[in-house]
C-alpha cells in the first residue's frame, strides 16, 4: 500500500498549528502532531485528521528539549521521513525590556529559535538523502517590524527569518524548499488578552485574521504549485505591514 506523505507540525494542538494540521490532512498528508502538554486538545485535532481518513501520530514534547525530541522522533525517522516540517510552536512572555527577566528571554528564544535549530537539524539530515522536502517557519509580524514589549519575541521571530533564509540557501540543491510564513494578528488563544478593538483600527482589512487563513498559505507552500519558491517571507497580516 502506498503511504501518504507526512507533515510534521510543532504546536499542533491549538490555534494556527491545529488549523495547519487539518488543512494538510485535507490535502492528503498524514500528520505528526507535536504539542507540549494539552493532550485533550491534541487528541481532538488528531480525531479530526483521522475522520478524513489520514493517519495522525501524537508527539508530545517540549520543542526546546533536545533529549525529549530525540526520544520521540528517532524511532519514527528510522522508518520514514516526513515531506514537510512546520515549526509553529510558540509562546509569548511580553514585557518592557527594562523589566524583562532573563528567564522570559531564555524561554522565548528557546521555544522559537533554538527549537527551530534543533528540529531543522534533525529533519534536514533525514530529508537530504530523499532529495525533497518543505520546511516552513511560522514567524510573526513582530519579527519583521519589531514590537514594543516584545524584545524577546521579536528577536526570536526575526532570528527565525535569518535562519530559514540561510537554510534555504544550504539545501536548495537537494530540492528542499525553506520558507517563512509571517502572520499578523490571528484569532487564537495567544492574543486573547490583547486590546483587539483598538488594534483592529490599524489593520487595513479591518479585522483580525483566522487560523485557517494562515493554514491555507502553509498548505500552498507544501504543494506542487510552490515548487519554485524558497527563502521567502510570506506575510498574512491583513495589510498591517506592507
Ligand atoms: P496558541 O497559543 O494558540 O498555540 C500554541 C501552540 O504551541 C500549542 O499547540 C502549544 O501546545 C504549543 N507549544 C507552546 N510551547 C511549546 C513547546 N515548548 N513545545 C511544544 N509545543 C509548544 O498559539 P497560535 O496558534 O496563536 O500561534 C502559533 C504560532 O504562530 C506561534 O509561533 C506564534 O508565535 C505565531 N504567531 C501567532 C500570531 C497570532 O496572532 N496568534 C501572530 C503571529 C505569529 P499546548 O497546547 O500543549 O500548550
Amino acid at each position: 500500500m502506498k503511504q501518504n506523505p507526512i507533515v510534521f507540525i510543532t504546536g499542533g494542538s491549538r490555534g494556527i498549528g491545529a488549523a495547519i494540521a487539518r488543512r494538510a490532512a485535507a490535502s492528503g498528508f498524514d500528520i505528526w502532531l507535536n504539542y507540549r502538554s494539552n493532550h485533550e486538545a491534541a487528541a481532538k485535532v488528531c480525531n479530526d485528521v483521522e475522520k478524513i481518513g489520514r493517519i495522525c501520530t501524537l508527539l508530545p514534547f517540549d520543542v526546546s528539549d533536545e533529549e525529549g525530541m530525540m526520544a520521540a522522533l528517532e524511532p519514527l525517522l528510522a522508518e520514514v521521513t516526513p515531506f514537510g516540517f512546520i515549526h509553529n510552536a510558540g509562546i509569548t512572555r511580553d514585557g518592557l525590556v527594562a523589566l524583562m527577566n532573563r528567564k522570559d528571554w531564555d524561554l522565548v528564544l528557546d521555544v522559537h529559535l533554538t527549537g527551530f535549530f534543533l528540529l531543522s537539524r534533525i529533519m534536514v539530515k533525514a530529508m537530504l538523502p530523499m532529495r525533497q522536502g518543505r520546511i516552513i517557519a511560522i514567524s510573526s509580524l513582530s519579527g519583521e517590524t519589531g514590537q514594543s514589549g516584545q524584545f524577546n519575541y521579536a528577536a526570536a521571530k526575526a532570528g527565525m527569518i535569518g535562519a530559514a533564509k540561510s537554510l534555504a540557501r544550504e539545501v536548495a540543491r537537494r530540492n528542499i524548499l525553506v520558507n517563512v510564513v509571517s502572520p499578523g494578528l490571528i484569532e487564537t488563544e495567544m492574543i486573547k488578552d490583547l486590546p483587539l478593538d483598538d488594534m483592529v483600527a490599524g489593520i487595513p482589512l479591518g479585522r483580525v485574521g483566522r487560523a485557517e487563513e494562515v493554514a491555507g498559505v502553509v498548505n500552498f507552500l507544501l504543494g506542487p504549485e510552490a515548487g519554485y519558491i524558497t527563502g521567502q517571507v510570506i506575510s498574512v497580516n491583513g495589510g498591517l505591514y506592507m
